[in-house]
């Protein structure tokens, strides 16, 4: 099935859906951005989870417990960071919310929500970012029901209402 999409501005920290991505690296640590407002929310469990996984490749993701956070569980995907396009960025993108898709059906998350994955520190250019995003989860075969794009800032969020919309 294909989960119904939306966009929303806000902080993905707050969210109540069953599962929360982070914008992670791939050493699974405490960052910048969307992943140091994760971190900083789930409390140091989430540290000693990530470090028992250990590394994540990119475009790939894992998910660990959500912790001190109010949504169930924090699946952390591995964006690329932005290198002029010519190094396979719009496929390493588009695999990582694929696989964090199919994390959220092996632990049976319904509902999840994503921050604008690569779009910050990563520097990915947010409109083709953007398009990634939404082309990938309407292409996936899915339990989860409920997509809900989390926007930090009105630029972002007007990028994911233009492409919703057409
Ligand atoms: P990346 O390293 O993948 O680029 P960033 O965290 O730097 O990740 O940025 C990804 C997106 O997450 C950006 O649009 C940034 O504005 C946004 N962001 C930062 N903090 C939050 C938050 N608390 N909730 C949702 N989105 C956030």
């Amino acid at each position: 099935m294909t989960p119904r999409l939306e966009a929303v501005q806000g902080d993905i920290t707050a969210e109540t859906v069953d599962a929360i991505v982070n914008a992670a690296n791939s050493s699974l640590a405490r960052g910048g951005g969307v992943c140091g407002a994760i971190f900083q929310g789930a409390g140091p469990a989430l540290d000693d989870a990530c470090r028992a996984i250990g590394s994540c490749e990119t475009g790939d993701a894992k998910a660990t417990p959500a912790f001190g956070l109010p949504t169930g569980h924090v699946i952390h995907a591995v964006g690329p960071m932005w290198n002029g396009g010519d190094a396979g960025e719009p496929d390493l993108l588009a695999a990582a919310y694929r696989r964090s898709l199919e994390v959220a059906d092996e632990i049976e998350a319904r509902s999840v929500a994503f921050p604008a994955i690569s779009t910050g520190i990563y520097g990915y250019p947010l409109d083709d970012a953007t398009e990634i995003a939404v082309r990938a989860v309407r292409a996936a075969d899915t339990k989860v029901e409920l997509v809900r794009f989390v926007c930090f800032d009105s630029k972002t969020l007007a990028a994911y209402r233009r492409v919703l919309d057409s």
